[in-house]
């Protein structure tokens, strides 16, 4: 039975492959975060929301999770999306934090290295995906300076020993199959260098929710036709032997992201021009 009752927080972790291994965050045993509320279903005009976590820090603030939302049977992926980022919105969200996996295009970006990226090339077809009409969303500064930044400090003290790449572009694509060859010659053509499948349309619905949003993403494999060809054992080792840290890491940057303020992200949201609702439409 869908609860109705979506709590108030500031803070929302979007989890992806990066930690999809592990129990998130109970397996980490961590005293500085405490479960709130567990696998919570909230009603949305969307439809119900995929089961949510609730984690309490240690100044008392709530931060929503939710892992791997686009991949339930019987919801798409683009209902999926709508129905986490209504629930997102009703409880005040600002600042949102999405992790995952990546294949990279360059050859000499090993699996393990990390990417903050700062951009995005949006190959999918799910571009209409939207919780309401209401705004003209600007992709100017796509990814919150502000929150990259904590990434940035979070990562290079939790993983001294991995590439951290700072800056980038995300190419996105459908799934759930990966790209063909030719597709990442294309991609890599226009200025990609890692291709992923979820930052968009995650980055949309931030941005007409108010929110600050950025990610942080693993290399899983290097992307077809660059290289030798991957091996799933290689993929899945990457899995699963990063999930603890990536854990920790993400939990280490809860505290560092509450208050920071100086981006202009909000700014990149302008009520809409056009639509039936405004003056001087026909
Ligand atoms: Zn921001």
């Amino acid at each position: 039975m869908p609860h109705r009752e979506i709590p108030r927080a500031s803070t929302a972790l979007i989890g992806g492959s990066g930690t999809h291994a592990i129990d998130f965050p109970e397996a980490l045993q961590r005293a500085d975060v405490e479960i709130h509320a567990k696998e919570v279903v909230y009603s949305t005009p969307f439809g119900d929301s995929p089961p949510m976590n609730t984690l309490r820090l240690g100044n008392g603030e709530l931060v929503l999770t939710c892992r791997m939302h686009g991949w339930r049977s019987g919801t798409t992926r683009k209902e999926a999306s709508q129905q986490l980022f209504s629930v997102l919105r009703e409880a005040g969200v600002e600042k949102i934090i999405a992790e995952g996996g990546v294949g990279t295009v360059h050859a000499d970006w090993a699996p393990g290295s990390v990417i903050i990226p700062d951009d995005y090339l949006d190959w999918t077809a799910r571009r209409d995906t939207a919780l309401s009409d209401d705004y003209l969303l600007i992709m100017r500064d796509p990814l919150c300076k502000d929150l990259r930044g904590a990434l940035a400090e979070a990562a290079a003290s939790r993983l001294p020993d991995a590439a951290l790449i700072t800056g980038g572009v995300y190419a996105v694509t459908d799934g759930r199959h990966f790209e063909s060859r030719a597709e990442v010659r294309a991609l890599a053509a226009m200025g990609a260098d890692v291709i992923g499948q979820s930052l968009a349309p995650e980055v949309y619905l931030a941005r007409e929710i108010g929110a600050c949003y950025a990610g942080i993403h693993q290399v899983v494999n290097r992307a077809e036709g660059v290289g030798q060809d991957w091996s799933h054992r290689e993929l899945r080792s990457i899995f699963h032997e990063r999930a603890s840290l990536m854990g920790n890491l993400l939990l280490d940057l809860l505290p560092l992201v509450s208050g920071r303020e100086t981006c202009g992200c909000r700014g990149l949201r302008k009520k809409t021009l056009i639509g039936p609702d405004v003056p001087g439409a026909p």
